[in-house]
C-alpha cells in the first residue's frame, strides 16, 4: 500500500509555457519515498529539482502522472486539499525568508499561522522549542539584523518545523552558509527522521552532505538518470 510511503510518484511529466513555447521540463519520473529518510536530489542547474520538489509540495498543480503524498492522490486534487496537506509540510529554502522586523520567536511563529492555534500560549511554547531544537534557545528574542547567517537559516528551518511536519521539502538550505552551519541543519533534519519520522526531501549541490544522505537521486535534463537506493514494491 502507498500510504506506507509518505511520496509515491508515478509517470510524472511536466510542462512549462503555452503554445509554440510548450516545453517538457520533466520527464517520465517515479520515486518511491520512504518514512524518516533523508533523500537528497541532485543534479546540474536546470535539470528539474525544484519542478519536481515543487510538484511534490502542492505548490504546483500535477499535469501529467500520479504523486500519492500522505496517502492523498495531487492529480487533479483541489485547493482544499492542497492546502489541508500544505500543513503537514515544512519549507526551507535558500533565502531565508525572515521577517526583519520580527525577532526570532515572532518569525518561528509565522510558521504556526496556517495551523489557526488561536492559542498564543501554545504557540509560544511550540516556537520555543522548535528554536531549542536548532541550539538557538538563547536568541528568540534577536531581530534577523543582529543573527549570523547561518543562525538566520536555523530560524528558518526552525519555522520549517514548528508545526511538526511530516515532511520537509528543502531546496539547498545550506548555499548561503558556513561548512559548519550547513552540515548542522542537515544533521538536524536527519536526527528529526530517526526520532519522529519526519522525511526530509533536500536539493543540494553541497557535496559534504551527501554522506548523510540515505539516498541520492540525481536528475538530468528532466529524467532520473541515477538513484542509489531505488525503493521497491
Ligand atoms: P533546477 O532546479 O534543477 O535548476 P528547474 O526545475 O528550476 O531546475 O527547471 C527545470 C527546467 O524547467 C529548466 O529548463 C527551466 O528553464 C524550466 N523552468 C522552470 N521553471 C519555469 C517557469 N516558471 N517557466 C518556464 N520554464 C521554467
Ligand atoms: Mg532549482
Amino acid at each position: 500500500m502507498s500510504g506506507n510511503h509518505p511520496i509515491n510518484v508515478r509517470g510524472l511529466n511536466h510542462w512549462f509555457g503555452t503554445g509554440e513555447a510548450r516545453k517538457q521540463a520533466i520527464f517520465d519520473v517515479n520515486l518511491k519515498v520512504a518514512r524518516g529518510s533523508l533523500t537528497v536530489l541532485m543534479g546540474p542547474s536546470g535539470s528539474g529539482k525544484t519542478t519536481v520538489l515543487t510538484l511534490m509540495g502542492c505548490l504546483r498543480d500535477v499535469q501529467d502522472g500520479s504523486i500519492c503524498l500522505l496517502g492523498h492522490e495531487l492529480m487533479g486534487a483541489g485547493n482544499a486539499l492542497n492546502e489541508a496537506l500544505r500543513r503537514r509540510l515544512g519549507f526551507i529554502f535558500q533565502a531565508h525568508n525572515l521577517h526583519g522586523s520580527l525577532t526570532a520567536m515572532q518569525n518561528v511563529q509565522m510558521g504556526l499561522q496556517v495551523h489557526h492555534l488561536d492559542d498564543p500560549e501554545a504557540e509560544r511554547q511550540a516556537a520555543r522549542h522548535a528554536l531549542s531544537l536548532v541550539g538557538l534557545a538563547d536568541r528568540m528574542d534577536y531581530l534577523p539584523g543582529n543573527l549570523s547567517g547561518g543562525q538566520k537559516q536555523r530560524v528558518a528551518v526552525a519555522r520549517a518545523l514548528v508545526g511538526n511536519p511530516d515532511i520537509v521539502f528543502a531546496d539547498e538550505p545550506t548555499a548561503a552558509l558556513d561548512k559548519e552551519s550547513g552540515l548542522n541543519v542537515v544533521a538536524m533534519l536527519k536526527k528529526l527522521g530517526e526520532l519522529r519520522g519526519t522525511t526530509t526531501v533536500m536539493v543540494t549541490h553541497d557535496n559534504r552532505i551527501l554522506e548523510l544522505a540515505d539516498r541520492i537521486v540525481t536528475l538530468e535534463d528532466g529524467r532520473i538518470v541515477s538513484d542509489t537506493s531505488p525503493v521497491q514494491d
